[in-house]
């Protein structure tokens, strides 16, 4: 039986991990994670079996503990219990899907203890791909993609010669706001930017689709995972979320991988990867399917996007920056602090004010976060 461990195990990719688990009835989760969600672990406990559990919460922890009491499962707390999951003996392989970059130690915990990792959490390799890409190596660990697009490209290069790769399509469904200009987009409401339309996801990342940054994060992802240029990453939009991402080779060839939109497939493809198992669901129906469109992306409108490949490219803290300013922007927007369109404005802003570090460690990508944080909080741009 092969055993996992889940980081984030109450959110929409940890929920759907364990569909996952549960469907094919031959993985043993050993250990398990969560923010805050003490009720909805508590439950994952009792059906799963772990024998550790983490609540980041104190306080909740403690609830949590007092309420399985009639369990043997060990309770734990903060980022050593984190560490604690991610490390846990006999889990072989660790599920990534905490959001933000809290993630980043437990992940890189995990994989110096030699564990394989199913990424979800895309932050870890955005701000700090080049300290995990050599340390996955290093460990000869697999770091296998669950972000769709990212499995669809691990898919369409399985069995290829990565150096015959010309470029990597990275398909987009443009979000809510496609084809709206700046000036359309100015009075976005919370629950606006909360409807996706093809992809039902944590409320962050449903956000970030909607701004283009979640692609921007995806470009900077994709060129860690699969070591290509962000010059060879192009993104296209293909508004029905039909085609989840696609390679083009050296002698014209493009590979692409379709399917339904459910995060599910990627998930039970990293877990069993390199096998494919039987998924229940909706099936596409080239029939029915009259047309497929694509687009150029509105680098315009959508700034985030450009702003993201200039952190790219530029790399060191950058990125680190461009993710962080996003994240505390997001959670101001979402609090109903700041207009949709000043998310964006505070990105470019916080990018402007940086000095970038040329390959920072991890305690300066996490201190680069908290300076961005204080930044933006004291309106110090
Ligand atoms: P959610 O917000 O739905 O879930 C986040 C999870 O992380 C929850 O289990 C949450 O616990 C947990 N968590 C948050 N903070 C902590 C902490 N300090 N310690 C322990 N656990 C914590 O997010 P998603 O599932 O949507 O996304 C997770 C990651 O996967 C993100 O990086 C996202 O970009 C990426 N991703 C998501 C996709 C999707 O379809 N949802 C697709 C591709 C990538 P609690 O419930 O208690 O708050």
């Amino acid at each position: 039986m092969k055993k996992i461990s889940i980081l984030g195990s109450t959110g929409s990719i940890g929920t759907q991990t364990l569909d996952v688990v549960r469907l094919n009835g031959d993985i043993q989760v050993t250990a398990m994670a969560a923010g805050s969600n003490s009720k909805l672990l508590e439950q994952q406990i009792r059906e799963f079996s772990p024998a550790l559990a983490c609540v980041w919460d104190d306080k909740k922890a403690r609830e949590l503990k007092e309420n399985v009491k009639d369990l043997p499962v060990k309770v734990v707390s903060g980022m050593d219990g984190l560490l604690e999951v991610a490390t846990e003996e006999k889990a072989e392989l660790v599920v990534a899907a905490i959001v933000g970059m809290i993630g980043i130690r437990p992940a890189i915990a995990a994989m110096e203890a030699g564990k394989d990792i199913a990424l979800a959490n895309k932050e870890t390799l955005v701000t700090a791909g080049h300290i995990i890409m050599p340390l996955a190596r290093e460990k000869k660990v697999s770091i296998l993609p669950v972000d769709s697009e990212h499995s669809a490209i691990f898919q369409c290069l399985n069995g290829e010669d990565k150096r015959q790769v010309e470029k990597i399509l990275l398909t987009a469904s443009g979000g809510p706001f496609r084809g709206r200009t700046r000036e359309q987009m100015r009075d976005i409401q919370v629950e606006d930017a909360l409807k996706h339309p093809n992809w039902a996801m944590g409320r962050k990342i449903t956000i970030d689709s909607s701004t283009m940054v979640n692609k921007g994060l995806e470009v900077m992802e994709a060129r860690w995972l699969f070591d290509v240029a962000m010059d060879q990453i192009q993104v296209v939009i293909q508004p029905k979320s039909v085609i989840h991402s696609m390679v083009e080779f050296k002698d014209g060839a493009v590979m692409a991988q379709f399917g339904t939109p459910d995060m599910r497939l990627p998930i039970q493809y990293a877990l069993y990867y390199p096998q494919r198992r039987y998924l229940p669901g909706e099936r596409l129906d080239f029939w029915t399917m009259n047309q497929i469109a694509f687009e150029k992306p509105d680098f315009e409108n959508f700034p985030a996007l450009s702003l993201a490949y200039e952190a790219g490219k530029t790399g060191g803290s950058l990125p680190t920056v461009f993710n962080a300013a996003n994240e505390y922007a997001v959670g101001e927007f979402l609090n109903r602090r700041i207009s949709y369109l000043a998310i964006a404005d505070m990105i470019g802003r916080a990018m402007e004010n940086h000095k970038v570090i040329e390959n920072p460690t991890v305690e300066q990508i996490l201190e680069t976060e908290r300076e961005t944080y204080e930044m933006l909080k004291d309106g110090r741009h």
